[in-house]
């Protein structure tokens, strides 16, 4: 008869903190410091703030910075595997970008912009 438990010497537990790479600069951080995108099923992306959604997902900073780099280049859409970012989609993230503020890019041009 089998005894329930095989010995397997797996005592070995790595203290593992999910580590995950936003896909813009590419730099890995512990997961909560990024927010996940997920494809979902038609093609839309949503930003998932639960991490729970089922789907293809991506990573990416919470700098509007690393946003804006992911949609100009398409790097998002590589990333979730899309062919093109809806419209409104787009618009969704840009405006979630916006909502980060990017203490590194507004010095420039918003001066002379009253
Ligand atoms: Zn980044």
């Amino acid at each position: 008869m089998a005894v329930g438990s095989k010995q397997l010497g797996t005592k070995l537990r790595h203290k593992h903190v999910p580590q995950r790479m936003c896909v813009a600069c590419r730099q890995s951080e512990a997961k909560r410091g990024l927010v996940r995108l997920v494809r979902d099923a038609s093609g839309r992306v949503l930003i998932d703030s639960t991490g729970r959604l089922q789907g293809r997902g991506a990573y990416l900073c919470q700098h509007a910075q690393c946003w804006d780099v992911a949609l100009r280049r398409r790097t998002l859409e590589r990333a979730l595997r899309l062919e093109g970012l809806h419209p409104d989609d787009r618009e969704m993230l840009r405006a979630f970008a916006a909502g980060l503020g990017s203490p590194m890019l507004t010095q420039t041009e918003q001066e002379t912009d009253k």
